[in-house]
């Protein structure tokens, strides 16, 4: 065991060789410096949208005429993806810095976090196994559970599993292929008995793969899924 001195010496010394920079612009101090993190952008409340039809929809919730049976039940996501934001998620991706994850969950206001639905549990939207050796985390579950612990609600990681390699939508022209890419991507290896689940994802981009994966936890019972994303 070290002693305190020693460890401030050497926790000195990787704070020398690796400082903490900010993910928008570099800058030395902190993963957000203060100009950056004035640029981000909230999804405001009046920009809310089906996550069935990604049309506007009130507090996020799915349009009446958009609800199917193994469907989403609304969305709630805190950024706009650009800016800081984008870099953020970028960073995130291809290098694990934990500490990276929560100074960005901590930057998604209260209030936001207060709009999301009660839940019995969050889910983050798994990798395959090949994608999760080869990059070694999974980004969605590290975001997840900073999220889950500020919702103070638990993250389940065993109940559903990616059991697909897809390839990225946007590189698929066209909408049968999208998708056919994202069917039987998902399994749910648990039986949800009545629960209500929060979906968590990094980017909502098409919503393609997050429907794909309440469909799943649907048919095993979940009564209630609403997707949650940290931008859009
Ligand atoms: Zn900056
Ligand atoms: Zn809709």
């Amino acid at each position: 065991m070290y002693n305190n001195s020693t460890w401030r010496f050497f926790v000195g010394i990787l704070d020398f060789l690796f400082p903490k920079r900010c993910v928008g612009c570099g800058r030395v101090g902190s993963y957000f410096c203060e100009s950056c993190r004035a640029k981000i952008r909230y999804v405001a409340v009046n920009e809310s949208i089906c996550p069935m039809c990604e049309r506007p929809a009130i507090d996020g919730v799915t349009h009446p005429g958009c609800r199917t049976r193994y469907g989403l039940d609304g969305l709630t996501s805190f950024f706009r993806y650009d800016g800081p934001v984008r870099k953020a998620v970028k960073v995130l991706k291809y290098r694990l810095v934990s500490d990276v994850s929560a100074e960005f969950v901590g930057l998604v206001p209260a209030s936001s976090l207060n709009d999301v639905p009660k839940a019995d549990c969050s889910i983050p939207i798994p990798l395959h196994p090949t994608r999760l050796r080869s990059r070694g985390f999974n980004q969605a579950e590290v975001l997840g559970k900073s999220v889950a612990a500020r919702l103070n609600i638990p993250v389940r990681t065993d109940i559903l599993r990616r059991v697909k390699i897809t390839t990225p939508q946007v590189s698929m022209k066209t909408r049968d292929a999208r998708l056919g890419n994202m069917k039987n991507v998902f399994r749910a290896v648990k039986t949800i008995q009545n629960g209500d689940i929060i979906l968590f994802d990094d980017v909502f981009t098409t919503g393609a793969t997050m429907r794909s994966a309440a469909n799943t936890l649907k048919r095993k019972g979940a009564k209630r899924v609403w997707a949650v994303t940290m931008a859009r």
